[in-house]
Parts: structure tokens; sequence; C-alpha cells
């Protein structure tokens, strides 16, 4: 069975997509064009979304975004300032977010590599912003990984199987 969309031989279980208004036989490289499944089993379509997530193809560009988000220069007096601010010791403050004084003290003399959770509680908490794009840095973050196929790169792919 071929795909579809790309023409290439569909390797594993073929993927149903409704894709600009079709319903396409697809590979899994192209599953992902497809905002809508169908399912060649039913003969109608169905009004409710289908429950099956199981088979989703992973959220690249959720992981990314977060990856990508560094830590800016000086965050731990950023954080002791805007505890300060409001009136917070480094106790009443640990107690307010449910963490140890001492993860607190650490933090801000930036002794630690605080997790996403703790970072993403002191900044509700304090209402500060200690995280940055890392792009926006000295180039540490700039090979991404490769991100899901481009229309262009389709069309490459469609002409290199053209041969027969
Ligand atoms: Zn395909």
């Amino acid at each position: 069975m071929r795909c579809e969309v790309c023409g290439r031989e569909i390797m594993g279980s073929p993927n149903y997509r409704v894709i600009e208004g079709g319903k396409l036989t697809v590979c899994g490289q192209c599953a992902q064009f497809g905002t809508q499944e169908w399912d060649p089993t039913r003969p109608q379509a169905r009004k409710t979304p289908t429950r099956r997530r199981s088979a989703q193809p992973r959220r690249r560009s959720d992981i990314d975004s977060a990856e990508s988000l560094e830590l800016v220069e000086g965050y731990g007096m950023l954080v002791k300032k805007a505890r300060q601010k409001k009136g917070l010791s480094v106790e009443d403050f640990a107690k307010s977010i449910r963490e140890k004084e001492s993860v607190v003290k650490k933090l801000e003399k930036e002794n630690m590599n605080p997790p996403m959770n703790l970072v993403k509680k002191v900044q509700n908490s304090l209402g500060v912003n200690i995280l940055e794009e890392g792009a926006a840095k000295s180039g540490s973050v700039l090979s991404r990984p490769m991100g899901p196929r481009t229309l262009g790169d389709m069309i490459k792919i469609k002409d290199s199987t053209k041969k027969e």
C-alpha cells in the first residue's frame, strides 16, 4: 500500500487522515498533515471526535520550547529582590511555595540548577520572570533538532521515488 500524499510505501500500519477535506490513507510522516482521522471500518462519519489518543505523534514543538528556555543572568538576585520587595523572609517564602528554606537559599545564590517546576512556582509567587529564550543567548542552543518535514522536503521525496 502506498501513501496517498508522498507516494512512498507505507511501513507498518497505514494512517487514515482527513487532509484538505479528502479521506486519505497516508504514511506516518504524512499523518501529521491531517487534522482528523477517519475510520475505514465505519462507513458513516461519526460526529464525536475519536477517543483513541495512543497513536498520536509525539509533540516535538512543545518539548522544543521547554528546552530552549534558560534562566536569565543574575536570576538569584532577581528572586531575592522580588522576595524582599514583598517583605517575605526566606522562611516565609519557602513555606509559601512549599519548598525547604535551603532550596530557596541555594536558588538565590544560584548554587543549584533549579527544576522547571520550582522556577515556575517562584515566578508565579513573586511575579518575576527569570526565564528567557535560550536562542537569544551566546549561541548555546543554535543547533536545534530537526523539525517536522516541510512541504518542500515532501516534494523532494516525491521526486526521488518517481523512478519506476
Ligand atoms: Zn507519506
